[in-house]
């Protein structure tokens, strides 16, 4: 089958033929209908060697949507055609965290060498991808595919940041979402359909402000040296409840510092390497900050349920496995509005 794969390092992805997958006990196999690209997938291939820690090659592709193909021995409850959504990060199954659905929270994946499909197992951008556990699917039931794979992880990740903030996001508060891509333009959605607050979006293009707005941001503002001001006056000087830094660099770590309110709550969600210095004196009195990782697997069945309900839209750019490549190309240029979905 083919792949898109991160082969070298330092080089972009290439299309390589591998060996079709086959299920072994417990395990699922899926015929991919839909795989997303996350800028992760960048900053994992924008790692130096010392800092690389899977094996290569590694297919990518951590959103994943498919029918069911193959059932290994002992896997009940599926059958054969089954559509499903992928929930990627992947968990010992066995542990405190894991019984509670917390498994993007398990403190043994990594000792144990459990890895997301697409971030060290191989992951969805192939013709088809074997899934370790059955506890990892969640029926996609009539949605569509392509516009519903990026639940996973574009809507996933800001809707359990989001969920943290919400007793603080009650009418009459603001919050902030630094970067309107993948993820924040989902956020900004999310933040809408789940509170009362007004919205302010972050990014350095028109064309992304512009979604930004078309997706239900009150305010759009030039993340720039004057955005923490701006975000001041249109909170009448007391700043924003909750920020939602969907960059995390140093740049959008520094206004996401001088624009949170007292007591106020900062999620830095994106890894660009940038760190929020949290302290007396960085940060106004009472503020928490936290580094969110992806969501839990009851939070991907909320999420769904907003694709259900029609709550959340996901702007989606379409290629082919063969022009996955290209797709990383735009992405990392900043050319996707919304999500690139690769069909393989
Ligand atoms: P994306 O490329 O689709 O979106 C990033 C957006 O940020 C773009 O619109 C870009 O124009 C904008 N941007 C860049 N510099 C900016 C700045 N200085 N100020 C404001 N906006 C700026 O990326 P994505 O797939 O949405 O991912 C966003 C980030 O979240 C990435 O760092 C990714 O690795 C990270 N991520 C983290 C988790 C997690 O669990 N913590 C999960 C998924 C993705
Ligand atoms: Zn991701």
């Amino acid at each position: 089958m083919q792949a898109v794969q991160y082969r070298t390092l330092g080089c972009a992805p290439e299309v390589a033929a591998v060996p079709t997958p086959e299920p072994g006990p417990g395990q699922v196999l899926l015929k991919v209908t839909a795989a997303g690209a996350c800028h992760s997938d960048i900053g994992l291939m924008s790692l130096p060697a010392e800092r690389f820690r899977f094996p290569l090659p590694m297919t990518l592709g951590h959103e994943a949507a498919g029918t069911v193909a193959a059932l290994g021995d002992g896997v009940a409850g599926l059958a054969e055609g089954d559509a499903v959504v992928v929930y990627a990060p992947w968990g010992c199954g066995g542990c405190r965290q894991c019984a509670s659905g917390q498994e993007n929270y398990c403190p043994h994946s990594a000792r144990l060498g459990i890895s997301p499909p697409g971030v060290g197992a191989p992951g969805a951008m192939a013709e088809y991808l074997l899934v370790d556990d059955s506890r990892h699917l969640v029926p996609l039931g009539e949605l569509d595919p392509v516009a519903t794979v990026s639940f996973t992880d574009a809507a996933l990740t800001p809707y359990h940041a989001i969920k943290r903030s919400l007793p603080k996001l009650v009418p009459g508060s603001t919050a902030v979402v630094i970067g309107a891509g993948g993820l924040g333009h989902v956020a900004v959605q999310l933040l809408r359909a789940l509170t009362a607050a007004q919205v302010v979006a972050l990014d350095v293009t028109e064309e992304k402000l512009a979604l930004a707005r078309e997706v239900g941001a009150h305010e759009a503002v030039l993340s720039d040296g004057n955005a923490a001001r701006r975000i001041r006056e249109l909170t009448g000087g007391l700043g924003a409840e909750a920020v939602f830094d969907f960059v995390g660099a140093s740049p959008t770590a520094a206004i996401a510092a001088q624009s949170v309110a007292i007591a106020g709550d900062i999620a830095m969600v994106g890894i660009a390497g940038g760190v929020l210095p949290v302290g007396i004196g960085a940060v106004p009195y009472g503020v928490s900050a936290v580094a969110p990782y992806w969501g839990t697997l009851p939070e991907l069945h909320e999420v769904m349920e907003l694709a259900r309900a029609g709550a959340v839209h996901i702007h989606t750019e379409t290629y082919g496995i063969d022009e996955a490549p290209l797709a990383y190309a735009r992405l990392h240029a900043g050319k996707v509005n919304g999500r690139a979905v690769v069909l393989p």
